[in-house]
This record gives C-alpha cells, structure tokens and sequence, in this order.
C-alpha cells in the first residue's frame, strides 16, 4: 500500500465507525446476526446503556453487541464469582459480566476514568447488581502489581475481560495468567483490530492506529506461542481472543 499523506490517514474512528473494520463479509450479514439473535436477547438495561452511550464522542469504544452473549454464556461455563475487568468505559461489559455472575459475584473493575463509568452507573444501580462492582479508579498496571504482593490472589480470579490501552496487552497478560485460576479465562477485545493485523503494511494508518496494531500483532502471535493457555481466537464483533489458563 502507498504512503498517505498525514491528513488522509486512516484513524481508530474510520476503522471502528465505518464498514472498513467490519470482519464479516457484509455489514447485511452483520446487521442479521444482530437483529436474529443479539438484539432480541439484550437485556433493556443493556440497550439502555448503549443509548446513552451514543451520545458520547468516543462512542466507538463501547463493546460490539455481539460478544456479549459470548461473554455471558463463557461466565456461565466457568462457573465465574471472581472476575476483573481491565477498560470500563460506560460499562457496557460490566454491566454484562454483572448480569451473568451470581448474586454473591464480584467484579473488579478497573479504569483511570471514572466520569465515564460514573455516566452508566445509575443503569448498573438500576440492574440492582452495583453490590457485584468494585470500581479501582486507577490506571491497570500498578493495581495488577499491588494485587499479586499478595499471595493469596494469585490463582483467585475465576476470569478477566481486558479491553483498555491495547499496548499495555502483553503487559496485562503476565499479570492475569497469574491472578487467573487454572481452567479459567482471561479474554482479549479487539484482537483483530478492524482487520488491520492482517494488512501486508500500515503506511495508511495514523500514528496511533500503527502502535496500536503493532501491539495487537505482538499479543496474537504470543498468545498463540504461549503453553500456558489454550487459546481461541474469535472472529466475531473486533475479534474476541479466549485464552483458558491450563497450568
Ligand atoms: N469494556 C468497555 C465496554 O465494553 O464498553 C469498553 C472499554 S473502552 C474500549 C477502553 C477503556 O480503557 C477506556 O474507558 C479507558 O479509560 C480505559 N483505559 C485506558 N487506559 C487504561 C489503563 N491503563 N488501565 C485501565 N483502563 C484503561
Ligand atoms: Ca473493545
């Protein structure tokens, strides 16, 4: 591909907002799945969340409806109490994760803005799940650090949704396959980032777009090298990577 000029690069927003990151074949193909399974299935308040998310400028951060159901149903499976959540945002997959823990479930939830998780918080008050949520109101890293001074939390997490800064992935990583159990999932949003990881260069893409896809490639290929985990990687809404602690 040939080298853009700088105001006609490609950035996040023209991935995420357009057809340009979509991973099925069509945007009909997506737009049946959404409204023969997803959206008939979505809880009110869920919906509700995502409406008022809309309104916000960055709204192309939310979760892609249809990795809830995947999210909720894994949960399910792995008999989920303890979890993490790394990338709140407005909390439409904490309100998800929320949802499918049970009434005595705990979720930590960790983000550097608490203004966005404060905007959806009413919702999850609302969903009578607020007693699940613990909001760390820190940037990822050093909470993680702080968490495994302790011995006693390592292996004490049922599962981890990550979906934050991308470059800190690998960072997260050996944190969580650590704080993880063994039979317990850690979960990566946006592993195919807009489909750029499979782009033969990234001359097109802005600064960002390029450090970002950079650390996505670097974590797939680790990921897929790492006997730690069985891992799954999911083409379904930005690519969801499901990686299964095995020792
Ligand atoms: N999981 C959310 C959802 O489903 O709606 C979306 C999360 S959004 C894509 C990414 C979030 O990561 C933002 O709210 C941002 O503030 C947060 N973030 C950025 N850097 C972070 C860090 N170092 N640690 C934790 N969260 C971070
Ligand atoms: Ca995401």
């Amino acid at each position: 591909m040939e080298e853009k000029s700088a105001s006609s690069k490609i950035s996040t927003e023209d991935i995420m907002k357009t057809d340009m990151g979509l991973i099925l074949q069509s945007r009909e193909l997506y737009q049946y799945i959404l409204d023969t399974s997803v959206y008939p299935n979505e809880a009110e308040l869920l919906k509700d969340l995502r409406k008022i998310t809309s309104t916000q400028p960055r709204n192309h951060m939310l979760c892609a409806a249809d990795v809830g159901p995947l999210l909720s149903i894994l949960l399910k499976l792995v008999n989920a109490k303890k979890t993490i959540e790394i990338g709140v945002y407005t909390g439409y997959s904490l309100l998800l994760t929320a949802l499918s823990l049970p009434k005595d479930g705990k979720i930590i939830a960790i983000d550097p803005d608490r203004e966005m998780f404060e905007l959806g918080l009413p919702i999850i008050k609302k969903a009578g799940v607020e007693h699940k949520v613990e909001f760390i109101n820190s940037p990822a890293l050093p909470f993680l650090d702080k968490l495994l001074e302790n011995p006693k939390n390592e292996g004490s997490f049922d599962s981890a949704f990550v979906d934050a800064d991308k470059v800190n992935n690998m960072n997260y990583h050996e944190r969580l396959v650590k704080l993880v159990r063994v039979g317990g999932i850690i979960l990566y949003d946006n592993t195919l980032w807009g489909g750029t990881v499979a782009w033969k260069d990234d001359f097109a893409l802005d600064n960002r777009m390029k450090t970002i896809r950079a650390a996505v490639i670097e974590l797939n290929k680790y990921l897929a090298s790492d006997n730690r985990c069985q891992v799954s990687q999911v083409p379904l809404g930005d690519g969801l990577t499901i990686c299964m602690r095995r020792y």
